[in-house]
């Protein structure tokens, strides 16, 4: 209680304060020196800035919310900083819940949208959820393993990983604090890292990700001293949890510039050896065509703002190492379906090893692959089996990007399309003869152990 009352009144003492000051020099941009507006603002964040404000509270919209208004688009979702612990925060407002143990946030629900609220963090020495110690913990790399702590403004500002990601709007009066001249760097379309480059990728190699994709998705040049240090610090990513991968290499994939954002990754060096997925995605020769039309079409869709399916991009991406190591089993004797079951079975393994891919977009890939050999089966009742599987639809785009890259002939992607919408008259005649069944009939009766005749069983 007590510790709680010296935080809060520590906390509020704390932006603008003598010892703030000492440790930075904070920029107030006035609200008629940007053009941020109110009217703009999302009326859920507004709701939970000005609540948080109305009971004494410091409340701000930070981070990429502030960088996009500036940059001219619509902010993907949106980020209150506060200085109101989650537990003050939680009983504020009716729709919400903390979440997460480590880092301990309250998700503030109006509608069907979500407005993430976090306390203030720092590199303090202060109580958190789940530290015993609620000390900032480090492994022998000084990568940061738990740092549950809270802070001040300008330590939280601090800990963020670019300029323009460390920007504080206060919808009050329209004030953006900027501590790192993050508005600086805005206007002039540099992607720079919030202190020593080496160490931040140290304490978190998933910053080295996340300068390609902004890089990219900006079109912002990354400076130099946050560039350098990439291309020989890429093993480091080894170490971080495969779920916080997953998430940050879905981030890149879905930021609707996939394509130029691992452009941007081999620009860096950040491909041969780091994960397994960029090293089928950038140094694949076979695929590459694939591949590429895959991102495009992914890329493509964002834009147009039509659904994409993660479980779709992962099949694509990683068809080609299927097919190869399919081919291989093959050629070691195996008959074609297992092989490409075993193929399958591997190749996710290889991945999910640093890539936490979540098992129900792995059964979903593991679907499309497995129905890609029942396209070229068109003669009997098979077609329409096909026809009816609940995804027939994504193995059937699967099916036309394979013809567009050349894999296969368009043919069979027109005879489907054309079946798919065919009477049930034109159905029958486009079915092809049934060489399978005759085969059928030909074989052998199999023998029972009691040496008795049966008919074989299909
Ligand atoms: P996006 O448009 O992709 O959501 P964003 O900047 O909002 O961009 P988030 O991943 O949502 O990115 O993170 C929100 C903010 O949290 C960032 O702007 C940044 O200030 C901070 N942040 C996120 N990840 C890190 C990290 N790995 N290291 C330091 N700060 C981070
Ligand atoms: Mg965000």
């Amino acid at each position: 209680m007590i510790r709680k009352f010296i935080r809060k009144v520590f906390s509020k003492a704390a932006p603008g304060s003598a010892m703030e000051t000492r440790k930075t020099s904070r920029q107030i941009i006035s609200e008629n020196q940007h053009t941020i507006t109110r009217k703009q603002l999302n009326p859920c964040a507004l709701k939970v800035t000005d609540e948080l404000q109305r009971s004494g509270f410091a409340a701000f919209i930070v981070g990429g919310a502030v960088r996009d208004l500036l940059l001219g688009k619509t902010p993907k979702d949106y980020d209150v900083a506060t200085d109101a612990t989650p537990e003050e925060v939680r009983n504020l407002f009716r729709r919400s819940r903390i979440i997460g143990r480590r880092f301990r946030l309250v998700h503030v629900m109006c509608g069907a949208e979500t407005i993430e609220v976090s306390t203030f963090r720092g590199a303090g020495v202060e109580e958190g959820e789940d530290s015993d110690d609620g000390r900032r913990v480090s492994n022998d790399a000084g990568r940061i393993l738990r740092d549950n702590v809270f802070g001040s403004q300008a330590e939280d500002a601090l800990r963020r990983d670019f300029t323009i990601n460390a920007m504080f709007y206060h919808p009050g009066n329209g004030e953006i604090w900027d501590y790192h001249n993050g508005y600086k760097d805005l206007k002039a379309g540099v992607l720079r890292i919030i202190g020593d480059p080496r160490t931040r990728y140290q304490e978190d190699p998933v910053r080295m990700l996340r300068a390609a994709r902004f890089a990219a998705k900006l079109e912002f040049t990354l400076d130099p001293a946050a560039r350098a240090p990439i291309a020989g610090m890429g093993g480091l990513l080894k170490d971080v949890p495969p779920s916080r991968l997953f998430d940050e290499m879905l981030k890149l994939l879905f930021s609707g510039h996939a394509q130029r954002s691992l452009k941007q990754l081999r620009a860096e060096g950040l491909h041969h050896g780091t994960l397994p997925l960029l090293d089928v995605i950038l140094e694949q020769p076979q695929g590459e065509r694939f591949i590429t039309l895959s991102l495009h079409q992914t890329d493509l869709r964002i834009k147009e703002d039509k659904p994409v399916s993660p479980a779709f991009l992962f099949a694509a991406l990683l068809w080609h190492e299927v097919l190869t190591l399919s081919k291989k089993i093959e050629d070691a004797g195996e008959r074609s379906i297992p092989a490409l079951y075993q193929a399958m079975e591997q190749v996710i393994q290889t991945q999910v090893e640093m890539l936490a891919i979540p098992r129900r977009y792995t059964a979903t890939m593991k679907e499309i692959w497995g129905l890609q050999p029942r396209f070229e089966q068109r003669a009997g009742k098979r077609p329409f089996a096909l026809l009816s599987h609940p995804r027939f639809r994504a193995a059937f785009d699967f099916l036309l990007l394979r013809g567009e890259s050349g894999e296969i002939d368009m043919e069979i992607g027109q005879w489907w399309e054309k079946f798919q919408h065919a009477s049930e008259n034109q159905r029958a005649e486009m079915l092809l003869p049934d060489t399978e069944k005759k085969k059928r009939r030909r074989r052998k009766p199999k023998i029972q152990q009691t040496g008795e005749a049966t008919p074989a069983i299909d």
